[in-house]
């Protein structure tokens, strides 16, 4: 039997490990290449010894967060890290890999496929709980779905390293004895007094100076003096973990009836303690919210943490300030505009179990729970729950997969549930909970179809008599109206007049948008996007050109169409009196600009908002009655799986933020297609009817939800090569029995960031082992380096 010094070695506990690992090597060759100088006297003592090979039977298969499909084989050194067993699975350790160290998980044992002089050695592990077992065979049951590498799943639960080790302790300061006796005697000046009065109420916490000040409205120069003066002690503390103690036992608002069943429902739902899925339907302002917040106080006192998914979380502060009242204390928040320090937090308290509740976007589904006990995921139609890059998953449907294996109960919540979970609910898959009224004396709105053939706005303008009138009224009664129209900038599109040439992105498949006021397209770091063109697809903008860049022609370039810009100006034009509020995405990257602007709106200083898609969902406007859709017809036509349904839950939603209160709400819908069956389903109000017809077409077409579809997507700087790829996958693609390849074919956003773009599109039985089928197939194709081949399953985005 050979020998293994490293074991001994490390028997002896000796951390010389380090060394190998520093060079990068495998301990062995380590060994051999440093002995002189490190190890040699040990060897000495080695190899009179025993013989142990602790290699072999402490090797391990380490998981690490790159796009690679596999874990690799490390060995395990005993003793490593205190009370952490580096070989346990789920431990999470740090591992040599190409010269560098990087973190891992340990997978489960050893594949045994690298020669044992050539295993590498686990570095160190950290001390944390195992990543739970249920969140692993998580992470597998994601990556082969989706066809993504598994480690690329593992990123997405593991995104900050830095969380891997404990936050560093922070300074923070309490009341001493003498500060204490100051205070009680009423001989301090009143920035100080102020500072140990917020001291002194809270007893026994401590407070970080920056806190502090903020607080007791003074320089931290105050908090320093008083430090010298030894009014206060100074302390190191670790930042605990965000929302570690919601109050559970605080009543939530008496519940109606209805309300009431549906709580109940869901409350033995998470009694039970058994994967569940239960699809909360109700119309806006019926409550759903309260309804799920008794399952989660349920969930809670049960010892549970609990999980929030929404759509645009950037965007629900009213949500959590409902939150914050019900239950006394903010909820961990994860989405992708915290700061570095909140994140570690975050998923320090997440992955340790100190934190019960995390509100959070699709990816907070990927955190390592330990003890997750209920999933709720709100507006559970939104497309946003849909990553369309890197990991291309669905949170609505992983949410349920989660719950599934963790056998746990899900809750999908929604007034305008998607195709798919109406079908579930309908087959009795899902339990049907039902929310048929708006709370309280609040009813639906009242709609109204323009016909814009017949009430034809002024020319170049886009507000319809109807609809201008209706907001007058609702200025006379002091009462708020939207206008709504899904588009950012001023126009969508820059014609000349002279020789019809339309300005393109030269990048991208795509028009160029003018945007006239202020931060434009997206993340193209230019705050100031004064009167410029836009690509909303690549971020490329450009200076409005003053001579057609086609015939050369002076002053013919011309805006056409309009984006809410445009509707604000039209607006301010029509009502010069009024208060306007424009509201669009842009506004996402100025978080503080945004709530302001609810603010001035929730607190009546706004008459008018004019808006896209970001004032549809969630929030509550009390004073707003009226709600103007300029161009109803937008995204139908788009021949899009999905165009009606999206467009009619979109709608929808607008509509549900008219006539929240006691006052009635009026919808105006702006149409040149009255008998769109979309436009007549929300004019009667009538979901059902409408969602079944689109379920029977469905149906008929053989499309999802009765089918499944994956789209692939070949892109490449060449054309005719990724056109020849692409038709290449196609000749031998699967066609049989349950499997139908289609394409390829020119992907309607034909060319992005200057690549060219070939789809096609798979569709299958959904009994068929879909992925299994698309591997075997793609095994025997290796894409010329250029080229890229993107899969999606369940594609959402046919662009
Ligand atoms: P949804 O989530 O269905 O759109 P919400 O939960 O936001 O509805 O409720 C709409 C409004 O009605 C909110 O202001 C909410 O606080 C209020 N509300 C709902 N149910 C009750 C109730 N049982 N008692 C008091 N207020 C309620
Ligand atoms: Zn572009």
């Amino acid at each position: 039997m050979h020998q293994n010094p490293i074991a001994l070695i490390a028997g002896a506990g000796i951390r010389w490990f380090n060394v190998c690992v520093l060079y990068g090597s495998t301990p062995g060759t380590a060994l051999r290449g440093h002995n002189k100088f490190i190890v040699s006297p040990m060897l000495t003592t080695v190899r009179g010894g025993r013989d142990v090979s602790l290699f072999s039977s402490r090797s391990v298969a380490v998981q690490v967060p790159y796009p690679v499909d596999r874990a690799y084989d490390y060995a395990v050194m005993d003793g490593l890290a205190g009370d952490v067993d580096v070989g346990t699975p789920g431990a999470y350790v740090e591992v040599p890999m190409g010269g560098r160290r990087v973190p891992g998980v340990v997978w489960g044992a050893a594949a045994g496929d690298v020669p044992e002089n050539k295993v590498k050695m686990i570095v160190r592990a950290y001390d944390l709980p195992p990543m739970p077992e249920v969140h692993r065979r998580f992470i597998d049951w994601v990556a082969r779905y989706t066809m993504a590498p598994r480690g690329a799943v593992l990123k997405m639960s593991l995104p900050v390293f830095d969380a891997l080790d404990p936050s560093p302790p922070v300074t923070a300061y309490r009341l001493s004895e003498a500060g204490r006796a100051a205070f009680h005697a009423g001989g301090l000046p009143p920035a100080r007094r102020r500072v140990a009065e917020i001291l002194e109420a809270q007893f026994d916490r401590a407070f970080r100076p920056g806190v502090l000040a903020e607080t007791a409205g003074c320089t931290p120069g105050v908090i320093r003096a008083m430090a010298e003066k030894a009014l206060l002690v100074c302390e190191d503390v670790r930042p605990s973990a965000p929302c570690a103690a919601p109050r559970v036992s605080r009543d939530g608002p008496d519940l109606s009836p209805a309300q009431a069943q549906a709580a109940s429902a869901l409350c033995d739902a998470v009694d039970a303690g058994r994967f569940s899925v239960s699809l909360l339907d109700g119309v806006t302002g019926a409550g759903k919210t309260e309804v799920y917040f008794e399952a989660v106080a349920r969930a809670l006192k049960s010892g549970a943490q609990v999980l929030i998914l929404l759509p645009e979380i950037a965007l629900s502060n009213a949500f959590l300030d409902r939150f914050r009242a019900r239950f006394g204390c903010a909820p961990c928040l994860w989405h992708s505009a915290l700061t570095p320090a909140q994140r570690r937090d975050s998923w320090r308290g997440i992955a340790c179990g100190q934190t019960r509740v995390v509100v959070g976007a699709r990816s907070a589904l990927f955190l390592p729970y330990p003890d997750l006990g209920l999933i709720i995921v709100d507006e559970e139609h939104d497309g946003a729950f849909k990553q369309e890059d890197g990991v291309r998953y669905h949170a609505r449907d992983m949410a349920v997969v989660r719950g599934k294996l963790g056998d746990l109960p899900v809750a999908l919540v929604s007034a305008t549930p998607s195709l798919e979970t109406m079908d579930n609910a309908w087959q009795g898959r899902y339990a049907h909970l039902k929310l048929p009224a708006r709370h309280g004396t609040a009813r639906l709105p009242q709609m109204h179809v323009v016909d814009m053939r017949k009430d034809k706005p002024g020319r170049q303008c886009f507000i319809s008599p109807p609809l201008a009138e209706a907001v007058r009224a609702c200025l006379d009664a002091g009462e708020q109206s939207l206008l709504f129209l899904n588009r950012r900038g001023y126009a969508p599109l820059t014609i000349c007049r002279s020789c019809g040439h339309r300005i393109e992105c030269p990048h991208c498949s795509a028009w160029l948008v003018e945007h006239r006021h202020g931060g434009a397209g997206r993340g193209n770091g230019n705050g100031n996007g004064e009167g410029r063109l836009h690509c909303h697809h690549c971020g490329y903008h450009m200076p409005i050109p003053e001579v057609c860049p086609s015939c050369g022609e002076a002053d013919t370039l011309q805006a056409c169409g309009p984006g809410i810009e445009r509707i604000t100006e039209e607006a301010r034009e029509l009502f010069p009196q009024a208060r306007i509020e424009a509201l669009a995405s842009d506004l996402m990257e100025h978080p503080e600009k945004l709530r302001q602007a609810l603010r001035r709106i929730r607190e009546g200083e706004t008459d008018i908002i004019v808006g896209t898609q970001i004032i549809a969902k969630g929030h509550h406007f009390p004073m707003l009655t009226c709600v103007g859709v300029v161009d109803a017809d937008l995204g139908l036509s788009g021949g899009d799986l999905r165009a009606a349904e999206r467009t009619w839950q979109l709608l929808h939603q607008v509509a549900g933020r008219a006539g929240r209160e006691e006052r009635a709400g009026h919808v105006y819908l702006q149409t040149f297609m009255p008998e769109n069956r979309v436009i007549q389903a929300l004019a009667a109000h009538d979901r059902d009817r409408f969602l079944e017809v689109e379920l029977a077409e469905r149906e008929a077409a053989w499309m999802p939800p009765y089918s499944r579809l994956v789209g692939l997507i070949v892109s490449g700087p060449d054309r005719k090569q990724a056109f020849d790829f692409a038709l290449d996958l196609a000749k031998a693609a699967p066609q049989g029995e349950g499997v139908q390849v289609l394409g390829p074919a020119e992907a309607p956003l034909a060319r992005l960031r200057s690549l060219y773009r070939f789809r096609l599109l798979v569709r299958a039985d959904k009994t068929l082992n879909i992925q299994k089928a698309l591997a075997a197939w793609l095994a025997g194709f290796k894409p010329p380096s250029k080229l890229r081949v993107q899969i999606d399953v369940d594609p959402q985005s046919f662009l």
